[in-house]
């Protein structure tokens, strides 16, 4: 039987009711422990606060719906990311990484992988159909792309890969569980930022890893409670209450984003659109086949910096900031950042406002310029 990702999202929501006595608390209890109640053999089900702790549990036992697969909790998603390499590459590995994904991966494998004799290789997303895949340990795929929202496809490359022998890392951060489903399509482990539209209220980063391969997952759950990156009790219980709307509120942000992706794309003073959703768009028919959702991010080309900055200034509805995925809109000029893209191109994190006064405030700036 295929996932159904609304009878899980319903699961989700109520996946505490089975353990409530009368008189408990609905939402889930934020437990502040570092030591735990442990006379003799140390057989407790919690025994010290690096290893285990029940808050993460309830975010991780909800997670797993979603994401149908077992789930590690990270506080943020560079810990999620990191926790993957670090457990299971060794000097010698290659490790593949999209060369037009997020930044900061590619920084981590350069500045502490290769130095210990990971060999770190980078392909454009768009090049991952027709790369040679063999003889890599990992193999990273990001689609679509962050921030260029370029799309491979993910069942031929996972494919491919485990073919090869390699273990398929999915970093699926800007679709969610909800957008599209990389484990369903192939991909041995996802990894995410819960920073981003899974949290999606801008006050806290967290990050998981989800895999069906219990090995691996004890794996990844060994490496954090030995290295020590384990997520907070407060932030575990933030996301989790996050998540709990985080079906309407993506609902709203790719429906509106696919409005308002249509509108920019015939307007004038853009110079080029970049969104999954549009027949136009070079992956479409990919993403039409891989995601559920074409997503909340909009690339918008415009003529220069200075009309990019002027834009994110101007216009009332969006909020000059770098991350996504938020309730309000927000906008980004990655050229700032050092990515490869063009000076005027704007990474646009459509919020849960509602489409028409967003759409007014953006077409009404656009008309000044
Ligand atoms: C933000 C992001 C990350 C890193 O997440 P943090 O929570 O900031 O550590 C990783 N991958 C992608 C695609 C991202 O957008």
């Amino acid at each position: 039987m295929t996932f159904d990702a609304d009878e899980a999202f319903a699961r989700l929501l109520h996946h505490r009711d089975g353990s409530l006595r009368p008189g408990d608390p609905v939402a889930p209890p934020i437990v502040p422990a570092s030591l735990y109640f442990l006379p003799g053999e140390p057989t407790a089900s919690h025994q010290y606060g690096r290893f285990t702790n029940p808050t993460w549990a309830v975010i991780e036992g909800a997670l797993a719906f979603l994401e149908d697969a077992e789930t590690v909790a990270f506080p943020s998603g560079m810990a999620a990311i990191a926790s993957v390499f670090l457990s299971q590459l060794r000097p010698g590995d290659r490790l593949l990484l999209p060369s037009d994904g997020y930044y900061t991966t590619r920084i981590l494998a350069e500045t502490y992988l290769a130095p210990i004799g990971v060999v770190v290789e980078l392909c454009a997303t768009v090049d991952y159909d027709t790369r040679d895949l063999t003889g890599y340990r990992i193999v990273l795929v990001e689609t679509p792309s962050n921030p260029g929202l370029d799309i491979c496809d993910l069942r031929r490359v996972a494919g491919r890969a485990r073919t090869a022998g390699a273990l398929v890392v999915a970093d699926n951060t800007t679709m969610t569980p909800l957008g599209q489903r990389p484990l369903d399509l192939g991909a041995d482990v996802v990894v995410a930022s819960d920073t981003k539209a899974l949290n999606g209220h801008s006050d806290v980063l967290f990050g998981h890893v989800a895999t069906r391969d219990p090995a691996l997952a004890a794996s990844v759950r060994d490496w954090r409670k030995l290295v020590g990156a384990i997520p907070g009790q407060f932030e575990a219980w933030l996301v989790h209450r996050g998540l709990e709307s985080l079906e309407v509120r993506f609902d709203r942000m790719c429906t509106s984003a696919g409005v308002i992706a249509e509108r920019l794309a015939g307007h004038r003073g853009v110079r080029a659109i970049q969104y999954p959703g549009l027949p136009d768009h070079p992956g479409h028919a990919v993403a039409r086949a891989q995601m559920t959702r074409f997503g909340s991010l909009i690339g918008v080309t415009l003529a220069d910096a200075a009309a990019a900055d002027r834009f994110i200034d101007e216009a009332r509805f969006v909020l000059p900031a770098t991350s996504f995925g938020g309730l309000l809109t927000s906008a980004d000029r990655r050229a700032r950042w050092g990515d490869r893209v063009a000076e005027g191109y704007v990474r646009l994190s459509i919020g849960c406002e509602p489409t028409e006064p967003l759409w007014n405030d953006m077409a009404r700036t656009l008309e000044a310029f």
